[in-house]
Order: C-alpha cells, then structure tokens, then sequence
C-alpha cells in the first residue's frame, strides 16, 4: 500500500531486492561465460606425494574477475551458478581448460572439481569423453572431485556414470571427506579410488581426537585400497602426522597456494634444472 493505490506487491521490498541480485548474478555469470577468456582463469594447487616430495598432480581452481566486484573465489558464485544452472556450461568450460593445460605437464594429473548437478546429468560421461579425445589427453591424466553429498544422491544413474567414467580410466576422488553424513565405516562403500581428508581434520591433528581420527581414516581407507590425500595442509608438523600415519599425498598451502598456470610450468622447470644441476 507504502507503494502506492494501483500496484500489487506480492513480496516485501526484502524480498524483491532479493530476486533482483539473485538475477543481477546470474546475468553477470551469463556474461563472464560469453566473456570467458577475460573474466575466467584457473589456479592450480600443486599436490605432492609424500613419501618423495615430488609435485605429483594438481587440482584446478576457478577464479572469476568480475568486471566490479574484483577477483572472486568459488564460494562467492558456484551456488548461484547451481541455481541457474549455468554449472553446466560452467564445469564443461573449467574441464576444457583444465585439459588443455594439463598437455603442457605430461607428468602431473590433474583434478577437476564437479558439482552434483553435473553429475547427474545424462550428457555428463560424453561430454567428458569427448573433451578428452579432442585435446587427446590419457583419461589416466584425470581425477574428478566430488563430494560426498553428489554421491549420496547416488541414484542409478550417478552410479553409473561413476562406473562409466572409472572404466574409461579417469579416477574419482571424493573430496572434504568428513565434512558429510556417513560415517568412516561408509568408506568402503564410495565407488571411488581416492579420498580427500578435508583440511577441518588436518586443522586438528594436533589433539589427540583429532590425531586418532585421521589415523583412523588413513588407516581403514588404505585397508579399502583406496589413495588418499590430505588438503589445507599449512604446518610442518601436520605435513610430518601425515607423512607417518601412511597418507599418500598432501596439498596446502604449505607447499604452495593456487597459482596460475604459468607458475607451474616455472615449479616443474625449476625442478627439471635442479635435478640436471644434481646430476653433473
Ligand atoms: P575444494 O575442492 O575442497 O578445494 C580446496 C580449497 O581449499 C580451495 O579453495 C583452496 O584454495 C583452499 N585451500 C588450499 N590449501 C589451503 C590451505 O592450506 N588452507 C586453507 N585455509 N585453504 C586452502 P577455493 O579455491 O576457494 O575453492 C573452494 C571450493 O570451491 C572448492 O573446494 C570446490 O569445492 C569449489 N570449486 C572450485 N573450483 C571449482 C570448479 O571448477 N567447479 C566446481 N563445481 N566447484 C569448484
Ligand atoms: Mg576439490
Ligand atoms: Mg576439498
Ligand atoms: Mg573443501
């Protein structure tokens, strides 16, 4: 009625503003698709194996400069590219470049974080075949992340997917583990090859809770077969805990933070001249 006689308001002014930045997020995200080569990059975090500390693999990391807001990081847009459904278009563009770039590290794996709504789409598997054969990288040379929740809603179809992908030869890791439902008794139900201790257990490696439950983690995966690797690793002494309860590998940023494309290439030179230097 504040509005005036002859206009129906069926939302609060609340709840308009709401919807108005709600579309005002999906138009900018629409743009920065159309706009991709400016607007969106990936990082990559370096991910070492422990038992030689050698940079093994790397996970790719969204990035989007938004032409007013700045540098944004996932947890400012991946749930709006949800609700949209622009995720799609989204993790087929985050795939693409993740694969191309992956060419120039013959030696690295690379990971590539999908979100549950790809998942389940039914084009998902081919869309992922057809990636890899046009840039024509070794499936071998993919890892896909996902967490527990996508896997959870482990409908047949997911579960198909999932197998599908892994008789390609692409593994399947699921990540945050911990930050879920199941229990650590559900480990050896995931159909995956790797598992992810999320870094709210690294963070707590320093108590004897937090010790005895990762221990317990590294030690019933390893028993299911499973690779694992620990993420948000910040400090030595967390590296070290890992390192002697049996962890496979680490990321943190105590090696190294994400970082664009190029710096990896530069990490890999670095070490190719050191290992070159060693040997004269
Ligand atoms: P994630 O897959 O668990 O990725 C790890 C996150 O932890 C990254 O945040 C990384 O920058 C951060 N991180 C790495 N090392 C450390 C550390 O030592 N300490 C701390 N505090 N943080 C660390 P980021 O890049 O902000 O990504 C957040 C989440 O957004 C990712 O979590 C992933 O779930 C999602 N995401 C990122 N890129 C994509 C994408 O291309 N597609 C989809 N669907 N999701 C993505
Ligand atoms: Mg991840
Ligand atoms: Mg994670
Ligand atoms: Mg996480």
């Amino acid at each position: 009625k504040t509005e005036g006689r002859s206009r129906y308001c069926f939302f609060t002014p609340d709840m308009d503003r709401d919807v108005r930045s709600r579309e005002k997020s999906y138009r900018d995200l629409r743009l920065a698709l159309a706009d991709c080569d400016r607007q969106l990059m990936l990082y990559y975090q370096p991910i070492h194996d422990l038992n030689d500390g050698r940079m093994v693999g790397v996970e790719a990391l969204l990035r989007w400069w938004h032409p007013e807001r700045g540098l944004m990081g996932p947890a400012g847009f991946i749930r709006s590219a949800e609700e949209s459904g622009l995720i799609e278009v989204l993790g087929e563009w985050v795939l693409r470049q993740a694969v191309r770039d992956a060419r120039q590290w013959p030696d690295l794996r690379v990971a590539v974080n999908v979100s549950p709504t790809q998942l389940r789409s039914r084009q998902f598997v081919d869309m992922v075949r057809q990636v890899l054969s046009e840039a024509g990288l070794a499936p071998q040379r993919l890892e896909l992340e996902m967490t527990e929740t996508a896997l959870m809603a482990a409908s047949g179809e997911v579960a198909r997917a999932l197998s599908e992908l892994r008789r390609m030869g692409i593994a399947c890791a699921l990540d945050d583990f911990g930050t879920g439902y199941s229990s650590l008794s559900h480990i050896r139900d995931f159909a995956v090859d790797r598992i992810k201790i999320d870094r709210s257990f690294v963070n707590v490696v320093d108590t004897d809770a937090g010790a005895a439950l990762v221990e317990a983690i590294v030690s019933l995966a390893r028993a299911n077969g499973l690779c694992l690797t620990a993420e948000g690793v910040e400090a030595q002494e967390q590296h070290e805990f890992l390192r002697r309860v049996g962890c496979h590998e680490v990321q943190g940023y105590l090696l190294s933070p994400p970082v664009p494309a190029s710096q990896i290439s530069r990490m890999l030179q670095g070490r190719e001249t050191h290992a070159h230097q060693q040997s004269l």
